[in-house]
């Protein structure tokens, strides 16, 4: 069952988000369930967050070396429009 990580959409604007949603949630929730609209301890209106697990961020781009050593292939283009494998 997939964790989905909720937030309420506008937390502390009114006041009115509890401490629960305002800081943001994980629930987990079987696939084919409507999402979650609402908090359900306050019902004020949440939205899903992408979760930080499965969208890693890159802060540096990745090099030619540490492309090659995670299993990528490296492919140039050539001025003539042909890719040379490195
Ligand atoms: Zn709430």
């Amino acid at each position: 069952m997939p964790i989905y990580e909720y937030q309420s959409e506008s937390p502390g604007v009114r006041g009115e988000s509890c401490g629960v949603c305002s800081k943001g949630f994980e629930l987990r929730r079987p696939v084919d369930r409507e999402p979650l609209v609402s908090c359900p301890l306050c019902k004020n209106p949440v939205k899903k967050v992408i979760s930080r697990v499965n969208t890693p961020t890159i802060t540096k781009p990745m090099s030619k070396i540490d492309a090659k050593k995670a299993g990528f292939t490296i492919l140039e283009k050539r001025c003539d429009g042909n890719y040379e494998k490195l």
